[in-house]
């Protein structure tokens, strides 16, 4: 598998500081961010600040300070607003139904949430 990355991508232009967002928290790795467009009362990004298309991408490429201080952020995110429970979410190329090509981790709570996949 070669993961091919789009610099053009929208969360490549948040990165660098071309479009605005919804700062939540931030390290040396990772930015976590609000959805634009929530799926429920909590709904954050997480992405690496490194170009990785896919959690498989960053899984298998991304060093173990970028994986240490992506996890870090996703600790973050989740200790403020989700102790009742929640789900993160990569969704993954066509058959996950990806539409932005930059490696995200969608943390979502907040409420009482569905299942996972229609029964
Ligand atoms: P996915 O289908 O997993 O690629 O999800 C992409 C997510 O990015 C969707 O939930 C969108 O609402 C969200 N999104 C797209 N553009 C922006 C933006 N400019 N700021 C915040 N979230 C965004």
């Amino acid at each position: 598998m070669t993961f091919d990355y789009d610099d053009q991508n929208i969360f490549a232009k948040i990165l660098r500081g071309e479009i605005p967002n919804n700062t939540v928290f931030e390290n040396d790795h990772a930015l976590a961010f609000r959805d634009i467009n929530p799926q429920a009362a909590v709904h954050i990004l997480v992405i690496p600040k490194g170009a990785y298309v896919s959690i498989d991408d960053f899984a298998a490429n991304a060093s173990a300070a970028e994986q240490a201080g992506f996890f870090a952020a996703v600790a973050t995110v989740c200790a403020s607003g989700v102790d009742e429970g929640f789900r993160a979410i990569a969704n993954t190329r066509t058959h996950g139904v990806q539409e932005v090509p930059h490696f995200h981790m969608h943390i979502v709570g907040g409420e009482q949430l569905g299942r996972m996949l229609p029964a």
